[in-house]
């Protein structure tokens, strides 16, 4: 059975047990799985009625139903049916051994999500290696290992290949990966089973017998007292045993504020390393994979003009060139020209090309900080004052370029060397310090998304 129709199956019987037969046939009966691109499943539906339904329902019943199956599908497109020939239709899987005989830990992990389909970059040199050598010798050489960094640079993509590295080494590895929902879902569904307040079975089980159990987006347990100690057990328990545990998140553990203490200490006890925003060099390397994989013909020309405008994260990257893509097979363009990637993308390309100036620059920060205008750039010596404005001269002067002694004359006629004290200081604290790390990339994105 096609991958498709496979995950289709678990994602929809959720949908049909949550509302009429009638309505479910009506709706959802109709449509027909046609491949996975990006973790979200494509539907073909044959009347715009249909679709519009659908749609209707994606936010409720259907995110409920993606949820509960728990496989790696994170949304359901639905499409007409003149729409579908925009996508590649999956190949017959050819028949594999079955990973493991265990139900629990099928389906879970994304076969493109691939070492050998990861760009290795700067930014992600670090992370990579590690995930490779802990592919490699899990349970033994960095356990936990923790991947920490922004939206959409590839944390989830190299906790998928790490699994399916393991998973091509040895079929019958169970290789548990979830997200911290599924991991609290899972966890509150187990305790309303059982009667006595105990953990079920099959929970503990799941997460116990698993030989790498891997979490993503660790910061979703905010304030989720009993699940951080579920996991805490279930942590001890694995390590005790030598199974490897991966997690990510989108800060440095010491950031995760909201964790106890015994488990945030747990977390850095292995190998943490981050991941960044890539350089332009980089961005280009991934575009080109990345048209290579879907088989698009495009020039350098096109894959720099998107890698020099779209410079937020991978996951827009990806997005600006299946636009470009969706565009060149509506004009029926076999090879993709400057023109037809310009027309693309021009909504993205009018917001990141947008002109920032000082004030944007001085306006987000006062936002973000939650201070005022007058005290950035007064004489005010407060720590949190100090801290937002030397992020701000930082920024202005890593954005805009514009020289220290004209960025003095904005801050209320400062000499030169403090401005240069103040950049010098956060290049420096950039590198060492996560939380200001997290602070200039925040601030980074707010102002070139404006
Ligand atoms: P995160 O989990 O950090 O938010 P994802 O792993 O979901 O990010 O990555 C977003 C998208 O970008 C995915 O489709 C992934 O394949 C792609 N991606 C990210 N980094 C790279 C890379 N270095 N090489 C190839 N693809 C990448
Ligand atoms: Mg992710």
């Amino acid at each position: 059975m096609n991958e498709s129709v496979k995950i289709w199956k678990e994602i929809s019987s959720y949908i049909e047990s949550s509302m009429s037969t009638v309505s479910y046939e009506m709706w959802f009966g109709k449509l027909v799985p046609l491949t996975i691109e990006n973790n979200k499943l494509i539907l073909v539906s044959p009347l715009v009625s249909v679709k519009r339904t659908v749609d209707g329902f994606k936010d409720t019943v259907v995110r409920d139903a993606i949820e509960k199956s728990g496989t790696y599908v994170t949304d359901i497109v639905v499409v007409l049916e003149d729409e579908a020939a925009n996508y590649k239709p999956e190949k017959e899987p050819v028949q594999q051994e079955k990973p493991s005989d265990d139900d629990v830990y099928k389906n879970v992990l994304d076969p493109s999500y691939t070492f050998d389909n990861f760009v290795v970059g700067d930014c992600n040199n670090i992370a990579s290696s590690a995930a490779k050598a802990v592919a490699e010798n899990p349970g033994t050489l960095y356990n936990p290992l923790f991947i920490y960094g922004g939206v959409g640079l590839g944390k989830t993509h190299i906790m998928h290949a790490i699994g399916n590295y393991i998973l091509s080494i040895d079929k019958k590895k169970k290789i548990l990966y979830v997200t911290t929902e599924q991991f609290v879902n899972g966890f509150i569904d187990s305790l309303m089973k059982n009667k006595d307040n105990k953990l079920n079975k099959s929970f503990r089980e799941k997460y116990r017998s698993a030989d790498v159990l891997m979490i993503d987006d660790i910061q979703f347990l905010a304030n989720k007292m009993s699940s951080q100690e579920a996991l805490f057990h279930t942590f001890n328990d694995l390590y005790q045993n030598k199974k490897q545990i991966v997690l990510s998140s989108d800060r440095h553990p010491k950031e995760l504020t909201f964790l106890e203490e015994r488990l945030k200490s747990r977390f850095q006890s292995g190998l943490t390393v981050d991941i960044t925003n890539p350089s332009v060099e980089t961005r280009v390397a991934i575009l080109r994979k990345k048209a290579e994989i879907k088989k698009f013909s495009v020039s350098n020309e096109v894959i720099f003009f998107i890698a020099e405008n779209i410079s937020s994260n991978v996951r827009e990257l990806e997005g600006a060139l299946s636009k470009v893509m969706f565009y060149c097979s509506l004009m029926k363009k076999e090879v993709c020209d400057i023109d037809t990637a310009k027309e693309a993308l021009k909504d993205y390309i009018d917001v990141t090309t947008h002109v920032i100036s000082i004030d944007n620059i001085v306006d987000a920060t006062c936002t973000y900080f939650n201070i005022k205008r007058a005290d950035i750039i007064g004489k005010k010596k407060l720590k949190n004052i100090v801290n937002a404005r030397q992020i701000a001269i930082y920024l202005i002067n890593d954005i805009l370029g514009i020289p220290l002694t004209g960025i003095g004359d904005y801050f209320g006629g400062r000499d030169h060397t403090t401005i240069m004290y103040a950049r010098d200081k956060i290049t420096s604290l950039c590198k060492t310090d996560p939380l200001v790390q997290a602070q200039v990339n925040d601030l980074r994105a707010m102002i070139q998304k404006k």
